[in-house]
């Protein structure tokens, strides 16, 4: 079968190859993938500064969505023919304090499908069954493959943050974590600012379709946000860029005893004013991935029409057109990039 492979660590090293396709093994199962999504994290595989492991050559790819073409020994939860979308997990330990609580993702063995092991940049993917999830008829495929990132953001907000009605929540950042991010404050009951740059217009314009309050972006956000919360401060930030400068508005602009929550990746050590997490008594936490339950709530959302995903899916491509849809999405042209297959 084709499929996209990084056959080398460094920049590039990607190209289109012929490979032998996939089996199944003990408690396995086979996609046959219908659609994958381009993550960010894909743009760092394909320039080689990714911080996660890996393992060459690789097929990257670990949003995806399909349809279960074969079965493991030792499968008996899933048939073929099964509408399914699994997680990037694709093994840790199963023994260190984390796995014993169930925040598997978090396990220093940790290794991921698209990563260490092949994704689904391909006609099909292989991976365990413990990490299977079934999709909603409601849900399609499309939909379904951008379930990673949504579930990321339902372990950010609703398992990490706790948002409740009436906060005020100021999001850094509308990319597609700062898009569902919204989405799931917004359900909550919150009011929410949406900031960006200068040059996401269309994001920040889309934002406001999926309910952001406020849509701010340039010089002037600043001077709105402390009109917006008459000079006290936000309630809550979550920041989605993993930009320095995001990461310090929201540190300036929150309240006192407020949540502050890093979601976005900055890639390397930056410049914060600490003394504001001490002399304002802000909680500062992290998120990092998901888990199971964050799976199966993103999906059922989905279904419901609380979380919407089609809006965010601007751009559709073969995978012969691999480049072009990675270049698109570098240069920051499109929210969601999907390959069809
Ligand atoms: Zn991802
Ligand atoms: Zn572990």
């Amino acid at each position: 079968m084709q499929a996209l492979v990084k056959f080398a660590a460094g920049n590039g090293s990607m190209e289109l190859r012929e490979v032998p396709e996939p089996a199944p093994g003990p408690g396995e199962v086979k996609i046959t993938v219908k659609a994958a999504s381009i993550c960010g994290s894909d743009l760092h595989i394909r320039r080689g500064d990714i911080g996660i492991p890996m393992r060459f050559p690789v097929i990257p790819g670990h949003e995806f969505a399909g349809i279960v073409a074969a079965t493991g020994p030792g499968v008996a939860e899933l048939q073929p023919g099964d509408r399914v979308t699994g997680e990037n997990t694709r093994s840790s330990c199963g023994a260190c304090p984390q796995c014993a609580t169930g925040s598997y993702n978090l396990c220093r063995q940790r290794l991921a499908t698209g990563y260490a092991f092949d994704g689904a940049f391909a006609p099909c993917v292989v991976v365990p069954a413990l990490r299977v999830h079934r999709i909603p008829d409601k849900v399609d495929f499309r939909a379904a493959a951008l379930t990673d990132p949504s579930a990321c953001a339902y372990h950010a907000v609703q398992e990490l943050t706790r948002i409740q009605a009436g906060d005020v929540v100021l999001i850094t950042g509308p990319g597609p974590m700062g898009l569902f991010c919204l989405q799931y404050a917004k359900a909550n009951g919150a009011m929410v600012i949406l900031v960006g740059a200068p040059r996401d217009t269309h994001r920040l314009e889309l934002g406001k379709q999926l309910g952001a309050d406020y849509a701010l972006s340039g010089d002037g956000a600043e001077a709105a946000i402390e009109m917006l919360t008459r000079g006290q401060g936000v309630d809550v930030v979550l920041e989605c860029s993993g930009a320095e400068a995001a990461a310090q508005l929201g540190l300036k602009q929150i309240r006192r005893e407020g949540r502050y929550t890093q979601i976005g990746i900055f890639g390397k050590p930056v410049r914060l004013d600490l003394d504001q997490v001490l002399y304002k008594e802000i909680r500062l936490i992290g998120s990092f991935s998901q888990k199971y339950i964050g799976w199966e709530k993103a999906l059922e959302l989905c279904a419901l029409g609380k979380i919407q995903v089609a809006p965010l899916i601007t751009h559709r491509f073969p995978l012969a057109d691999w480049e072009k849809a990675f270049d698109l999405f570098e240069r920051g042209e499109a929210v969601k990039v999907v390959f069809d297959f």
